[in-house]
């Protein structure tokens, strides 16, 4: 099968910051045995409810917008959650149903996966979905059969391919692009990165968001959407939910990264809200147009 055609996008003037939240409780985790585990899930108690109500009346203050992405497995226990973040104005968005990595997946179980998520998460938005991201980033490439899938499904755009080693490549486009195949096509859009140390590194994550110096997140920012690329940041709602549980029996670097600085985010979050209006995925398509 020949490669597909990627083509590069951009806004013709300065581009948006656009806001997406993974709609997850704080024990879905990926890559580890304990947490990950969809059988364990029902069992723990769930903070997701609170936490995502907190963040909506936050952003509905400001008159922000964004693509809510809900685990199939959120919106079959807590429909009423996809449909308040409908009734709140948001764009609704699949984020797989059990929060599986897309390359831990065959490609057909990665389709049973949208599908049986989408299915749940439509059904409770009452509404079609057409924004997808992977959990952890998991779609690695332009070429990656993952988005050869969510094309074929029908989904406008994904929001899963970052160009930060080692969960995307290197040579990945730092902003937004059309991948093209049988005829076929979906609008990949990366989250904002910068330079730092020599490499790129991750921005618009809750982690990051949390860990650079805020001057550092806000000329990545300026940088991205000055030079057209809509500037692309991801909170999940337990980040600002300090209290939830200490998740003891994690591995190491994934409880560091889960919890570092989690105290900091509230008050930046609203000093970056304050600093300018953000938007959902569906907004900025329309703009985009060949670099
Ligand atoms: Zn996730």
């Amino acid at each position: 099968m020949p490669p597909p055609v990627v083509t590069l996008l951009r806004t013709p003037g300065p581009a948006p910051r656009v806001l997406t939240i993974d709609a997850e409780d704080w024990f879905h985790v990926c890559g580890e045995d304990y947490y990950s585990d969809w059988r364990r899930w029902d069992s723990f108690p769930s903070r997701i409810e609170t936490t995502l109500h907190r963040l909506f009346d936050l952003l509905e203050e400001g008159g922000h917008r964004a693509t809510v992405f809900f685990l199939g497995w959120v919106a079959r226990r807590r429909p009423e959650l996809v449909r308040e973040a409908v009734k709140r104005g948001h764009e609704i968005g699949v984020h797989g149903d059990r929060h599986r990595r897309a390359d831990d997946m065959t490609i057909e179980e990665f389709r049973e996966d949208v599908r049986r998520a989408r299915a749940a998460i439509e059904d409770a938005a009452g509404s079609r979905c057409s924004a997808h991201r992977a959990a952890e980033w998991s779609i690695r490439h332009p070429a990656d059969p993952a988005l050869r899938v969510l094309s074929e499904e029908g989904f406008a755009c994904d929001a899963s391919a970052t160009p930060v080693p080692p969960l995307g490549r290197a040579d990945n486009p730092l902003g937004p692009y059309r991948v093209e195949e049988n005829g076929a096509g979906i609008v990949e859009i990366p989250p904002l990165t910068g330079r730092g140390f020599g490499r790129r590194l991750p921005v618009g994550g809750g982690w990051p968001f949390r860990t650079l110096p805020e001057e550092r997140v806000a000329s990545a920012e300026r940088a991205y959407r000055s030079s057209g690329l809509p500037a692309v940041f991801t909170f999940h709602p337990w980040e600002f939910d300090p209290e939830h549980p200490r998740m003891v029996g994690l591995p190491p670097l994934l409880r560091t990264v889960h919890f570092f600085k989690l105290g900091v985010l509230p008050d930046r979050f609203h000093r970056w809200l304050a600093r300018d209006r953000s938007v959902a995925l569906e907004d900025v398509l329309p703009s985009l147009d060949t670099a």
